[in-house]
């Protein structure tokens, strides 16, 4: 996830104030100057696969029926404790649809209890004003409810009429009682024209956070890529959503503003701030990399994790093809600590052993190589060159000679692409 507003917030300081801080290494408690221990990672844990609708770009393929071998609460609970030695400080809970687990309350109020950031990863179409009270008193830190759009795009991409009306009266209930809420929205080339609405949207509702994401290529998400929003379409929603969250830093708003599934967001921001504020950059641009690189991109299989519903371990939500162990057998931090799947020693490593233009790219440290999985779905070789990035060449600071490797197609079926090699391709 990038944290657009984190970076915006220090920029408008540094506008006022003159000084950019450089990044802090984390410290151990007061008085103790060696560094803090390293946190686990955060996980989000899909406690159950039914869902009461069928979206167009659920990575999940849920469907509205009861799914086999679900994790039961005793064993939610088992795991959860060992999240917790394992230093994991954030829980998002999600499905399917989670409101649809009986138990999903008493398994809240048990990761409150523990002291992780608790967030619930929702439709909104089962939250009344009841449940939105019981959301309240549990002590959820965060309820994320999507968006794909105004009303008819919503509720064609949800396939339920009133999906829409319903999402937003959730949004309406939960901030009544006081619950931070954020609108998730996924761009696709069918959405992308409701994109400004709905930052208006979540401005006129009081809506604190607004979760940017590019489509990535898993479950239905994968079968739709053919209408992944195009290069050009994707940097024009970025412009907007990085001018809306500068607006919003400069007036010091309680806006936050994040975009996930596409690290070169990372990169694409210091374009941004050099094309809008070519004083701040002259200043502050050298600070704000180095902010960037501290960061470092994408963090699936290192300081992002997903458990799914019958206990498999990926590195994350997109690699339900992938499992590394399930939490039955073998506790979430052993099989979190074990390199020798192959993925998850390249997702540890630093620099990644990405190729193609992503070993070219001058932005890596910041952007991490991107997102692996894309890569993966495309031509069967998850350390290929992302072929989501939407910066051209001369923006990773290549020639122009170095064609993309690997193309994005339509869907057809996993590794029946193939990597697609043109002459004077990179590394
Ligand atoms: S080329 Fe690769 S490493 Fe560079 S910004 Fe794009 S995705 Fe990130």
């Amino acid at each position: 996830m990038f944290r657009i507003t984190q970076y915006l917030r220090l920029l408008a300081r540094a506008a006022r104030e003159g000084d950019f801080p450089p990044p802090a290494t984390p410290r151990g408690p007061a008085g103790d100057d060696r560094p803090a221990a390293r946190p686990g990672p955060v996980v989000i844990w899909n406690l159950i696969r039914r869902c009461n609708l069928t979206c167009q770009h659920c990575y999940a393929l849920s469907a509205d029926h009861d799914y086999a071998g679900e994790l039961r609460t005793d064993e939610v609970f088992t795991v959860m404790d060992d999240l917790r030695a394992f230093r994991v400080p954030v829980l998002i809970l999600s499905g399917g649809e989670p409101l649809l687990r009986p138990d999903l309350f008493p398994i809240a109020e048990r990761a409150v209890a523990l002291g992780f950031y608790t967030g619930l990863s929702t439709n909104g179409t089962l939250i009344d004003a009841p449940v939105a009270a019981r959301i309240a008193a549990t002590g959820f830190d965060y309820v994320g409810i999507s968006l794909d759009g105004l009303r008819a795009t919503h509720d064609r991409f949800r396939r339920l009429d009133g999906a829409f009306d319903r999402s937003l009266a959730a949004t309406r209930h939960l901030r009544a009682r006081g619950v931070k809420v954020g609108l998730r929205y996924t761009l696709t080339a069918s959405n992308a024209e409701d994109f400004p609405a709905l930052l208006d949207l979540m401005r006129d509702e009081g809506a604190q956070k607004f979760y940017f994401s590019h489509l990535n290529y898993a479950g239905r998400g994968n079968i739709h890529r053919g209408k992944d929003a195009r290069f050009a379409a994707t940097r024009q929603a970025l412009d907007l959503l990085f001018d809306r969250a500068w607006d919003a830093a400069r007036r010091g708003l309680d806006e936050e503003y994040v975009s996930g599934n596409n690290d070169a967001d990372g990169p694409w921001l210091l374009h941004w701030l050099q094309r809008r504020e070519p004083t701040l950059y002259a200043r502050h641009g050298a600070a704000l990399r180095q902010r960037l690189q501290a960061w470092g991109g994408n963090a699936s299989g290192d300081l992002v994790a997903n458990i799914d519903n019958l206990g498999e371990v990926h590195p994350d939500t997109m690699w339900w093809h992938h499992a590394l162990g399930n939490v039955r057998q073998r506790p979430f931090s052993a099989i979190w600590s074990d390199t020798s799947d192959p993925l998850m020693a390249g997702l540890k490593q630093h620099p990644r052993p990405v190729g193609g233009r992503c070993a070219a790219c001058a932005h890596l440290a910041i952007c991490g190589g991107n997102t692996r999985v894309r890569a993966q779905q495309i031509s069967g070789d998850a350390w290929a060159e992302d072929p989501g990035c939407y910066l051209d060449d001369t923006e990773i600071g290549l020639d122009g000679s170095n064609p993309r490797t690997v193309l994005t197609t339509p869907f057809r079926s996993r590794r029946t692409v193939p990597v697609v090699v043109e002459a004077g391709a990179g590394a």
